[in-house]
Order: C-alpha cells, then sequence, then structure tokens
C-alpha cells in the first residue's frame, strides 16, 4: 500500500466537536486510510507533502445536496457542479433527495416510482466516483403506501436516507412512524423537510408538533429551506427534541443565528449538521459548505475548530457515516488549506473566525491527491503546500 507523509502541518481540526483540534504536526496516510499522527521522525514513506504551515482539515460533508443525473443539475441547466465543490473541500455529499429529474410530477408518485427513481440514482449517479466525491445517491420521496418491500428494495440500492417532503404526516401519522420504523431496521436514516412551502410548491409544512411525534433522525433545513419554521416553534424544536437539527444555505440567515446561539447556550452542540441544500434555487455554490462555517464561526460566534467539526465529523456521524474526522485508522479524506493573502491574521482559525474565506492547497480522498497545489475554486493560500522530492529530505 502506499504510504504519504503530511509534514509541516501549522493547524490540525480532528472534525471531531469532543476534542476539534489537536497537536498533530505530521500525518502518515497508508494506502485510504490515516495510519498515524505525528509519527516518529524517521518514518519511511512513498510520498511526501509539505504542508507549509497550513491547516489540515476534514474532507468536509455536505448533508443535503440534490443530485439528478451524475454532474448535470436540471435546476441551473448546470455541468460539472460536483467536481466545482470538490475544489470548493466537499469530499462527501448526501442526497436528500432526487426531486429536481425533469417532468416528476409532485402530486402523483406513487410508492412503486419514488422507489424506482431512488435505485435508478443510486445505480447512476451514485455509483460512479464523480471527481472522487464519496456521493450517498438514491433517496426516496417517502409517500403513501409503501410496504416493507420497497423498504427492502431501497437498503439493497443502498440507500441511506430516506426522505419526508411530499408525504401528508398529519394525515397518515401511523403509516409516517411505521415507515421510520422500517428504514431503521434496515439502517436507513429519515430526514424530513422542515419549514414552509419548497420551490416545489409541492412540500408539506412542517414545523415543532409535526418533529415531536415525528422524531425523524434530522429534521432538514430547520431555520429554512428557503422559508423556516416560526421562531417559536424553533426554540421548542431546540428545547423539546434530541434529534438532529440541519442547518443549509438555502435558509433564512437570521433563523440559523437562532437556532445555533441556542444550541450553543444549551451545550447541545452535537446535535448540529450541515448541507448546502443545493443545487436548487439557491443556486450552485462550490464554497457553500466553507461559507456555512464561516457563517456559524464569525456570526454566530462558535469557534472555528467547533464550525469545521459541525461541517465534517457531526455531519457524517448524523448520516451514519464513518468520515469527518481524522484520527488513526478513518478515511483519508481530507484539506490542506490555510488563509488567503490579504486575510485577517495568520492563520486558518483567525481566517474562520473573521469570516474570511480560506484557500484551499490539497484535496485528498481515501488517501488519493485529487487536488494538488491549489483549488481552482478558491483563492490560493498564503503558502503552498506541495509534493517533497528533495533528496536527503529528513522524512523521505
Ligand atoms: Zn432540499
Amino acid at each position: 500500500m502506499t504510504t504519504t507523509l503530511i509534514t509541516n502541518i501549522g493547524e490540525f481540526f480532528t472534525g471531531d466537536l469532543k476534542a476539534p483540534e489537536a497537536d498533530v504536526s505530521t500525518l502518515l496516510i497508508e494506502g485510504d486510510r490515516i495510519k498515524t499522527l505525528n509519527p516518529p521522525a524517521d518514518t519511511e514513506c512513498d510520498k511526501a507533502i509539505d504542508a507549509e504551515g497550513l491547516a489540515v482539515l476534514p474532507g468536509l460533508v455536505d448533508g443535503h445536496i440534490h443530485p439528478v443525473f451524475g454532474e448535470w443539475t436540471p435546476t441551473q441547466n448546470t455541468l460539472g457542479w460536483i467536481g466545482n465543490y470538490m475544489h470548493g473541500g466537499s469530499t462527501t455529499m448526501i442526497s436528500a433527495g432526487e426531486l429536481h429529474t425533469p417532468g416528476l410530477d409532485y402530486n402523483d408518485l406513487t410508492a412503486d416510482l419514488v422507489t424506482s427513481l431512488a435505485e435508478v440514482t443510486a445505480a447512476t449517479t451514485g455509483r460512479i466516483r464523480w471527481s472522487d466525491v464519496k456521493v450517498h445517491a438514491g433517496t426516496a420521496l417517502l409517500v403513501p403506501g409503501m410496504t416493507e418491500k420497497h423498504f427492502d428494495r431501497l437498503a439493497d440500492a443502498g440507500s441511506i436516507v430516506v426522505k419526508f417532503i411530499f408525504f401528508p404526516l398529519e394525515e397518515n401519522r401511523e403509516e409516517a412512524i411505521r415507515y421510520t420504523a422500517m428504514a431503521r431496521e434496515r439502517g436507513i436514516r429519515t430526514k424530513v423537510h422542515t419549514g414552509g412551502v419548497s420551490r416545489s410548491g409541492s412540500s408539506q409544512i412542517c414545523g415543532f408538533d409535526t418533529l415531536s411525534w415525528l422524531q425523524p433522525d434530522v429534521a432538514a433545513h430547520v431555520s429554512g429551506g428557503p422559508i423556516p419554521m416560526s421562531d417559536d416553534d424553533l426554540d421548542k424544536l431546540v428545547d423539546n427534541t434530541e434529534f438532529a437539527l440541519e442547518v443549509c444555505s438555502s435558509g433564512n440567515y437570521r433563523s440559523t443565528y437562532m437556532v445555533v446561539q441556542r444550541l450553543m447556550e444549551q451545550g447541545r452542540l452535537s446535535r448540529l449538521t450541515m448541507g448546502t441544500d443545493t443545487p436548487g434555487g439557491t443556486g450552485v455554490i462550490p464554497r457553500g459548505m466553507l461559507r456555512n462555517i464561516l457563517f456559524l464561526s464569525s456570526i454566530c460566534e462558535m469557534t472555528p475548530a467547533d464550525a469545521v467539526a459541525v461541517g465534517t465529523g457531526n455531519t457524517a456521524k448524523a448520516h451514519g457515516l464513518d468520515v469527518g474526522i481524522l484520527e488513526e485508522g478513518a478515511p483519508a479524506d481530507l484539506l490542506i488549506a490555510g488563509p488567503v493573502k490579504g486575510s485577517a491574521g495568520s492563520t486558518m482559525a483567525d481566517a474562520i473566525a473573521h469570516g474570511d474565506l480560506p484557500g484551499i492547497s490539497f484535496v485528498i480522498i481515501d488517501g488519493e491527491v485529487i487536488v494538488e497545489t491549489r483549488s481552482e475554486q478558491t483563492p490560493p493560500p498564503m503558502e503552498i503546500a506541495h509534493f517533497m522530492d528533495t533528496p536527503g529530505c529528513p522524512y523521505c
């Protein structure tokens, strides 16, 4: 197995809210995994990267995307969006439903159709590693009339999430609760559209009352996607439930500030997860996840390392994935990044706390270098990480 050593790391963000920063200056990758943090100085390796004092952080986990067919999105008629998001730091993406498929009639969805659509997307977009990104596609748009067989088919297709968005929840409470149980039996998470009507025009309105009995695994875009639930509902949701609460780029900034502040006051940040909720009416946003992290830190007053952890390990965990945390044995999905020339402060943490976009130098997925030297979607960082090939290098 190929070994890659990253040396001269200036800041290290773990992605784990329990200990979001660590004193790590060198990291050894073996194959697709992180082998050792701070290995001995005489460690042998096949390749070495000098991080030039930049930060290492987990690849970002976009918990809410809307794929359709590969790298094409009909919502903005755009090609190549997944690769562009990868250049913005996202290495894992989780579908919140493939509802933008052209011609799909939201008012005439059947159990067989939504199951087949999830199967097709899982077997097409979800099968290929677009730009090496780990895209989890095949998220069924639940409708009344589904049976154990439909959930078996979704499990066979490798679905990790099912979505309540068009399902009339209040009229079919028992059926919805049964679906949640059937999904969980198969290791599939349930996510529910919350707030007002979405761009589709056909989504159900969902606030605290519905969420309190439904008890989904993740309440999607609680601060709006694009329309949030009422302030009162949002407070009650934070105070009286335990499941994961997602904030997205599509949301209402004021509601995002409210929900984040309340979770922080209560010491319950571990419930917070993040996504872009794009492509969609909000657009195609390659830097969307980075911008969310900047908002959480610079406006919502979260520490930079906590904000990174929300957009990486925490979001992965809420969806049952093992990515997003940099520890020995974990998948080697990571970014080497730092402040852009002219930005506030001299560290990545300073830049994030100030709300300044960091520059990405390297993107590594499963131990493979996908972006080398600099990203196509961010300005370059102050220093540029690079492969070391100097004879006599103490590490090689
Ligand atoms: Zn969405």
